[in-house]
């Protein structure tokens, strides 16, 4: 299997050749960008797997270049990591929102680094399996269908979407805008509210198996699919 391919964007020198060297020896390709402009030059020529991107940059921020990434369905397959100083840390929400899948946080270990590189790249794997399986159920993307032990559970085409990419990105929070992008599409303009009365059809046909707590509330910030059901 060929390495994983990594664009670092980062206008500090040494900073970003230490990142290269630590990601190279844990075996990953790697190219780098010092701007936006370069970034998005490189993107196109090189198809990196995954972004690293700081959120300083003379340019344009991190944030408006993952926004802009984002945006275009060319990348939707790319992972986004952003880098972040402390001083920073509060802005963590809108570099999520923003369409990244993490973040680190400077000044980071290499090998923490390493094991989110790894995390965000697992991640994007899953969503290209066939059977994806979570608790009791067990999603079949080449079939469309969806079961518990055997049993279908009967969906319709949005509640399919929907259940499939919770379940490839479970344990992470999604507000509704952001579960709007993913799964309705980014040029589709419907009601926030939309997002809920899925949700609420959804939990309904899982509740057949017992699996409606999956889908889980955070108050405040959206909905979240996670097997780990809290008391
Ligand atoms: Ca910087």
């Amino acid at each position: 299997m060929a390495a994983s391919k990594i664009l670092i964007v980062e206008d500090e020198t040494p900073i970003r050749e230490m990142i290269a060297f630590h990601l190279a020896r844990a075996g990953f390709e790697t190219v780098e960008a010092g701007d936006c402009r370069s970034a998005r030059e490189l993107l196109a020529d090189e198809r990196p797997d995954l972004a690293l991107i700081d959120w300083m940059l003379p340019d344009m921020s991190g944030l408006e270049l993952t926004r802009m990434l984002k945006r275009d369905k060319a990348n939707e397959d790319l992972g986004i990591i952003m880098l972040t100083a402390r001083a920073e840390e509060y802005d963590k929400v809108a570099g999520l929102e923003g369409g990244a899948d993490d973040y680190v946080t400077k000044p980071f270990a290499p090998r923490e680094l390493v094991a989110r590189v790894q995390a965000v790249l697992r991640r994007a794997m899953r969503t290209e399996e066939e059977v994806v399986s979570a608790g009791v159920l067990e999603l079949d993307t080449a079939g469309h269908r969806v079961t518990s032990d055997g049993r279908e559970i009967r969906l319709g085409p949005t509640e399919y979407r929907l259940l499939h990419f919770l379940m490839t990105h479970a344990d992470r929070v999604y507000s509704r805008t952001q579960l709007l992008d993913r799964v309705w599409g980014a040029n589709v303009y419907v009601e926030e509210r939309t997002v809920d009365v899925h949700v609420r059809r959804l939990r309904k046909a899982l509740a057949d198996v017992g699996a409606d707590n999956y889908i889980q509330t955070v108050r405040g910030a959206g909905y979240r699919f996670s097997t780990r059901v809290e008391p």
